[in-house]
């Protein structure tokens, strides 16, 4: 059996086809003269595109139009002035189209692979799929052509690119191994998307495993089982029933209440990070958006969307919302989220330094233009403002400050805006867990965000593998954390919801039931598995599981107890 980690849940059964990844070969210096391989570069970069937004195409009908952007990101980078320019320079000096490229790239690589988060790590995978691919069209090869793969077949590969994944046919593919990548890389959110069970970071697979073999790709676990027995079969034919049954059973929940078994109710939205996503969320049960991560506009692109733009955004994700709420974050940049287009200063502490709400008061122009556009969306539906990474009350009464400049801005144009904006914040930072009670009185709501919040309450970055130990929701110190900062909302009388990852997991429904949380949002994949585990609880049993969870002094007792009872629920 080989082990990796666990990207997509559910169970495959079938025949390995190993994707090898060819080496290109091509001469470092150019033989033609400069222009014409510069027009030869230039042509090669037109085919890709064109293909490319045929695969887009594909993608959104297979894994939706929200997860569509990857590629989306890789086009917008192919045409970026810089990287073109550079290009040409190496081919005036002498090298061939391929060589040049490559060097560029390889720099862009370079720079990114050392960074120490990974959303910049995973910049990197962008670049280098870049790369290869226009590469390719240099040289006349193919790309793997996974579009015909008979039923029933398991990916296997070194790494898979989100070109190649836009050419899966899910009904078709019944697993997928790949040895690199993570949670978090293009083939894994795919194969998420697509409902694949996918196993990554598997060492050995492309060595270990033949083409036409028969595997069990578990990627609920993470294991990868080859020439497995007939009596294993057996067992993962019935985990796969059980999974699919599972599946089934909880389209029961798509268009019920999310309420718990004695009768409390709870808002259940969408974590959305393009105005695509709005869709997506009400098809999966969504009863609206929770957090729609805003930066996503200013990424992969040289100039920041202007104030018609983003309202234009706006106003679109309200129309698809169909009357249901949109909290919209304004722009989180700093920390792990890179926007070229705003040219971050380089800190040495980024995640300690100014990220999102302290970026915004430091750039109010950046901000101010945000702020217009939130205004006048704000006449069309059920809009609120949310805040991130609020650290302190003024933050927080400059940026209502700045909401009244906006509007005094719009009504001197003449332009409609909305009067009374709600403006929540996200809790992310201990210092707004501690001032929790003095926040409330100000801010409209709060929404926890526990992906920030785990790693600055243990101090850890959830990055390094030395201490990514530390980093769980399920720890005793986040937990008092969770407890005590609903607690403080709602004493305030205003909702209290959580929006990082933490909200999906059903070991920790019960506490949130218990803590008397008002509100989850999730991704849209996530939501009716939510609205089950919601409905396991009375609010009595989830008390006595939360007070029995808060009085253990280790994550690890803490975390065997709740899945233990998540297990019996
Ligand atoms: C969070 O920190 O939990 C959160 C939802 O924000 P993001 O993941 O965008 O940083
Ligand atoms: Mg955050």
């Amino acid at each position: 059996m080989l082990h990796g980690t666990a990207v997509s849940e559910g169970i495959g059964l079938g025949r390995v086809m190993l994707l090898e990844e060819c080496s290109l070969v091509y001469r470092e210096e150019r033989t033609n003269g400069a222009q014409a391989e510069r027009e030869r570069f230039r042509q090669a970069a037109e085919a890709y595109r064109r293909k490319t937004q045929a695969q887009m195409e594909h993608l959104k009908r297979s894994a939706g139009e929200e997860d569509a952007w990857i590629l989306e990101a890789h086009m917008a980078m192919s045409g970026d002035p810089s990287l073109l320019r550079r290009v040409g320079e190496r081919i005036d000096q002498g090298k061939s189209a391929e060589a040049a490229l490559q060097e560029v790239c390889g720099g862009y690589i370079e720079v990114f692979s050392a960074s120490s988060d990974e959303l910049t790590r995973r910049r990197a995978e962008d670049v280098r799929e870049l790369c290869r691919a226009i590469q390719r069209e240099l040289l006349g090869v193919e790309e793997a052509d996974v579009r015909h793969a008979p039923k029933g077949t398991v990916l296997v590969a070194r790494e898979l690119s989100a070109a190649v994944m836009a050419g899966i046919d899910n009904e078709n593919i019944a697993g997928i191994v790949t040895e690199g990548g993570g949670m978090t890389s293009h083939s894994s959110i795919l194969a998420r998307a697509m409902g694949v069970p996918a196993v990554c970071g598997v060492k050995g697979a492309v060595s270990r495993l033949a083409d036409g073999a028969f595997v069990i790709v578990d990627g609920t676990r993470g294991d990868v089982i080859f020439t497995p027995k007939p009596e294993e079969i057996e067992a993962y034919q019935k985990r796969q029933d059980a999974f699919l049954e599972k599946r089934r059973r909880i389209q029961y929940f798509l268009h019920k209440k999310t309420q718990a078994k004695s009768g409390e109710e709870f808002k259940l939205l969408c974590n959305i990070s393009m105005p695509s996503g709005a869709a997506r969320a009400l098809e999966a049960g969504g009863e609206g958006v929770g957090l729609f991560r805003t930066e996503y506009l200013f990424m992969n692109r040289q100039h920041p969307p202007c104030e018609e733009e983003q309202y234009q955004a706006y106003a679109q994700t309200l129309r698809d919302l169909k009357g249901r709420p949109l909290t919209i974050r304004t722009l989180d940049v700093g920390g792990d989220k890179e926007a070229a287009c705003l040219e971050l200063a380089q800190e040495a502490n980024p995640f300690l330094g100014l990220r999102g709400i302290r970026w915004c008061l430091k750039n109010r122009e950046v901000f101010l233009t945000q702020l217009r556009a939130l205004l006048r969306a704000g006449v069309l539906g059920d809009l609120r403002v949310m805040l991130p990474m609020v650290s302190t009350l003024e933050e927080l009464r400059e940026a209502r400050a700045l909401l009244d400049q906006a509007r005094s801005q719009l009504k001197a144009q003449g332009l409609p805006c909305v009067g009374n904006l709600p403006v929540g914040i996200m809790i992310e930072t201990p210092a707004a867990v501690l001032t929790a009670a003095a926040l409330a009185r100000e801010a409209d709501f709060f929404s926890i965000g526990t992906n920030d919040l785990v790693g600055y309450v243990m101090a850890c970055d959830r990055g390094s593998p030395q201490v990514s130990g530390l980093y769980s929701p399920m720890q005793p110190a986040v937990l008092h954390a969770l407890r005590e900062v609903i607690r403080l909302g709602r004493e305030r009388n205003i909702p209290v919801s959580l929006c990082g990852e933490a909200a999906a997991d059903p070991r920790l429904t019960p506490l949130l039931i218990s803590f008397g949380l008002s509100g989850f949002s999730v991704a849209a994949a996530s939501v009716l598995a939510v609205r089950a585990a919601v409905a396991r609880w009375t609010k009595g049993a989830a008390d006595q599981v939360a007070e029995a969870a808060l009085a253990m002094g280790t994550e690890a007792e803490v975390q065997a107890y709740l899945r233990q009872v998540a297990v019996e629920a």
